[in-house]
């Protein structure tokens, strides 16, 4: 478990959730900032500091110090904010005409996102999943794209876990008989249903809700029984 003044300082820096000092109590403050964090990624909303709650933190900050890094910063990436890690964040902010206040919001997030050094002309080669696993199961159809690829490995990295894709490409005979509309982004290879082995739907689900967030991708849902657990996102006409 993360002390209380390194929730303190991750809950600050992660989307200013905490706004108070780091001064190691729990008060009304901090356990607003667990809700808020809580809500936004999808967990239980207590305010209770468990297990879930302390994983799910260094995570977000896990991933926060690998975007960093892609910029060539040398983090440690292990999921607590130290002044390394503050001091990339600013030195970022600063390089990228943002306000230098150290905290990961929105816009520096978006920033992160949305300047990733962009590929060549190479066809994007997953780092978890093999080109069938986004085929059509009943023809082997195939036109699965590479920003949905992209956020496959994205979502499969940020969990840490082993991920199958329950649907990828669907030809439209397919698509019909799954009860798909017509004209789903599974038809484009635009689209994909994912389940991560050991974590919920909603949780899921909330990371992708992040995703779309930063605009890589148009919309998402799902994570629920009625789609066996599995959360369906696309890159609608974004690539
Ligand atoms: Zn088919
Ligand atoms: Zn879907």
């Amino acid at each position: 478990m993360l002390t209380i003044k390194q929730r303190q300082q991750n809950l600050k820096t992660y989307h200013y959730f905490y706004k108070g000092n780091i001064d190691g109590i729990v008060g009304n403050q901090t356990k607003t900032a667990y809700k808020n964090f809580q809500s936004y990624v999808g967990l239980a909303v207590d305010g209770i500091y468990g297990s879930n709650t302390n994983n799910k933190l260094i995570l977000c900050i896990k991933d926060l110090q690998s975007q960093l890094n892609k910029f060539g910063y040398n983090l440690a990436v292990d999921g607590i904010v130290g002044n390394n890690t503050l001091n990339a964040i600013k030195d970022f902010q600063k390089k990228n005409g943002l306000v230098v206040d150290g905290i990961a919001g929105d816009k520096t997030f978006n920033k992160l996102n949305g300047s990733t050094p962009t590929p060549s002309n190479e066809p994007y080669k997953c780092k978890y999943f093999k080109d069938s696993d986004f085929a059509c199961p009943c023809c082997g159809l195939n036109l699965q794209k590479d920003g949905s690829k992209r956020i496959a490995d994205d979502i499969r990295d940020h969990f840490g876990k082993p991920a199958i894709i329950t649907s990828g490409t669907r030809c439209a005979k397919h698509n019909k008989e799954v009860g798909g509309v017509a004209g789903s982004y599974h038809t484009t290879g635009n689209a994909i249903d994912i389940v991560v082995n050991g974590v919920s739907g909603s949780e899921v689900l909330a990371y992708c809700r992040q995703i779309v967030a930063s605009g890589r991708a148009r919309y998402t849902y799902g994570g629920t029984s009625q789609m066996g657990n599995a959360t369906h996102i696309d890159t609608g006409g974004l690539e």
